[in-house]
């Protein structure tokens, strides 16, 4: 597993912010302004002579209007703007490859610094409405270290964590695909909501996430509001604390099994951190970061047949969540090659959630969408190369099963 720093909560710019290098670096070397804080930006300016206000001007083209050419910027002078492209620019990271689905469903490959590819989805509301819900899932790692044993990205392996800009650039790519051939000025956000659902554990990418969700929030960014903007983790406890302190956008938690010895084996960092340590934390997130508004934490759970799916399961579930403000969401789960689990029926996804219902919960089941382009939850390792070995291993374990005669598709 990743290794855990602690974070200084006055600094939550990304580590390898350009800014440091374009001034220690070769003065060819351009500062990609995407991905930089308000202050960031500020003190970009002023480190070049400028007038720190000059931050939310900018800010606004970028994040608003979708324009990185600055002699576009045009509330700036003809002087900075040529002073700015010489010594800044604003990359997203390049798309390798998107596919648009007939239900409107988008999904975005990107090759990231180094080669590395990582997938953004964007999925809209059923109607898919013009200006209907438009929900961006977003990656926040290459691969992740947590190896949760139904997750695709968990059996690639871990290779990298993606930066702040690398981060913020999958949104900022999602809005810009709708601006295409529409005039500057009447150019606007479509992407209504973002969750952190994508490749990779965010909260062991604590510094860059936080500052991309910083600036998904920001009224000179995004301006996205806080109870659009999703964080899910599969339970990194002291991080949970910290985000609280840091941040106030809504909380996911992957559960996946109401006890102990069930979830040690499908979310393997239970066994670091078990569930009465992780029920506490979602209570003090709720409870304690902003005592007068109202929240709740919304509890993921993958519906897998015959392994975590039974009625004494969601009555265990029931009982577990009792004084934790939370809503239920029932995710049925998306096969991938060699997977060693099944999806439960319907009947049976529908009785968990009947039983939930009566025990008081609102609980939901989670539409699967972008099916035609494997765009579906927990199918985002798509072209991704396995650059470990811990498929190959882990086909080796599935293979086990199967001679334990345990249930395998
Ligand atoms: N690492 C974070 C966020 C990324 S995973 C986390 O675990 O919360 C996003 C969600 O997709 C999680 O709830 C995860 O458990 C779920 N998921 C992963 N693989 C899946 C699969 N094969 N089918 C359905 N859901 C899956
Ligand atoms: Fe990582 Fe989340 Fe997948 Fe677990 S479910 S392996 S934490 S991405």
């Amino acid at each position: 597993m990743s290794k855990i720093h602690t974070i200084d909560p006055t600094s939550l710019a990304p580590k390898n912010s350009s800014l440091k290098n374009s001034k220690s670096n070769d003065k060819e070397q351009k500062t990609n302004l995407l991905g930089l804080s308000k202050a960031q930006l500020a003190d970009f300016f002023e480190s070049i002579g400028e007038k720190k206000f000059r931050a939310t001007q900018v800010m606004k083209w970028i994040y608003q209007y979708g324009v990185t050419d600055f002699y576009q910027m045009t509330n700036l002078s003809k002087k900075l703007q040529s002073k700015l492209d010489k010594l800044a620019e604003v990359v997203p990271p390049t798309v390798k490859f998107k596919q648009f689905s007939e239900d409107g469903t988008r999904k975005w490959v990107f090759e990231v610094t180094g080669g590395s590819l990582v997938e953004t989805v964007l999925i809209p509301a059923e109607d898919n409405k013009q200006h209907g819900r438009k929900t961006l899932c977003i990656s926040s790692q290459v691969g992740c270290a947590l190896d949760c044993s139904f997750c695709s990205t968990g059996k690639q392996g871990f290779e990298r964590d993606l930066t702040a800009s690398e981060i913020i650039g999958q949104l900022w790519v999602a809005n810009q695909s709708y601006m295409e051939d529409v005039p500057v000025t009447e150019r606007e956000n479509r992407v209504t909501n973002v969750v952190m659902m994508g490749m990779g554990e965010p909260l062991l990418n604590y510094r860059p996430v936080v500052a991309s969700m910083l600036l998904m929030l920001d009224d000179h960014a995004f301006g996205m509001s806080k109870r659009r903007v999703t964080l899910s983790t599969s339970g990194v406890v002291p991080r949970m604390y910290k985000l609280a302190e840091d941040i106030d956008v809504a909380l996911a938690i992957s559960l996946h099994a109401p006890n102990d010895e069930l979830r040690n084996e499908l979310v393997p960092i239970n066994k670091k951190y078990p569930l009465a340590d992780l029920i506490a934390a979602a209570k003090s997130y709720v409870y304690d970061s902003n005592p007068r508004q109202k929240k709740h934490v919304t509890i993921e759970y993958v519906m897998l047949a015959g392994v975590n799916d039974t009625d004494e399961h969601a009555h265990q579930l029931a009982t577990l969540l009792k004084d934790l403000p939370s809503k239920i969401n029932l995710i049925p789960f998306n096969p991938f090659p060699h997977a060693p689990y099944g999806r439960s029926s319907n009947n049976r996804i529908h009785a968990f959630s009947n039983i939930l219902n009566q025990a008081g919960f609102v609980c939901t089941i989670r539409q699967t969408r972008g099916d035609d382009i494997d765009a579906a939850c927990g199918q985002l390792v798509g072209q991704v190369a396995d650059r470990t070995r811990r498929s190959e291993k882990w086909k080796e374990a599935v293979a086990k099963r199967h001679q334990q005669n345990r249930k395998v598709i």
